[in-house]
C-alpha cells in the first residue's frame, strides 16, 4: 500500500513547511522529485520521504517570455534544471536577486516563496536562487 507521504500535496506541504522532500524508493533507493505513488524504474509503491538539502546545479534555464495566464504576470521569468547534490534532477523558477547573468554549473539554493502572488496556485511555491546570492533578503524588492 502506498504510505500518504508521496504525493504532490505532501510536496507542497512540505514546502510550506521550508522544506524540499523526495520520495526515496525503498526497493531501489532512486530519489522521486516530486514524490509520486509509484517508482517509474522498479514499480514500487514503497517509499520513505526524505529531505533534501535543497543544493544544486544550473543544468540549463530559460527565459519564458510567453507564459501560460496563470503566470502572465511574472514574465518574463526565467525556469531552470537544477541537478540536486542528492542526484534528482528538478524543474524550478530561478531568481537572481543580484540581477547577474546566471552560468550554466553554477551553485544554486532552493528558496520558498510561502507568499503566494493571488493568481497562483494556492500551494507555496519553491524556487532556485544562485548560491552566491542567498544573503539577498528578497526577490521581490
Ligand atoms: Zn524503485
Amino acid at each position: 500500500m502506498a504510505s500518504s507521504h508521496n504525493t504532490i500535496e505532501s510536496f507542497y506541504k512540505a514546502i510550506a513547511e521550508g522544506k524540499l522532500v523526495a520520495g526515496k524508493c525503498r526497493v531501489c533507493n532512486k530519489l522521486l522529485v516530486p514524490p509520486r505513488p509509484l517508482c517509474p524504474h522498479c514499480y514500487s509503491s514503497n517509499f520513505e520521504e526524505v529531505v533534501l538539502k535543497g543544493k544544486g546545479k544550473l543544468l540549463s534555464y530559460t527565459i519564458i517570455h510567453v507564459a501560460p495566464p496563470q503566470f502572465r504576470a511574472m514574465a518574463p521569468y526565467t525556469v531552470g534544471i537544477v541537478e540536486l547534490e542528492e542526484g534528482p534532477r528538478i524543474l524550478g523558477v530561478i531568481h537572481s536577486p543580484s540581477g547577474r547573468p546566471l552560468k550554466i554549473g553554477q551553485e544554486m539554493t532552493v528558496s520558498f516563496d510561502t507568499n503566494v502572488h493571488p493568481t497562483w496556485p494556492k500551494w507555496p511555491r519553491y524556487f532556485f536562487k544562485p548560491a552566491e546570492d542567498v544573503d539577498s533578503k528578497s526577490w521581490t524588492s
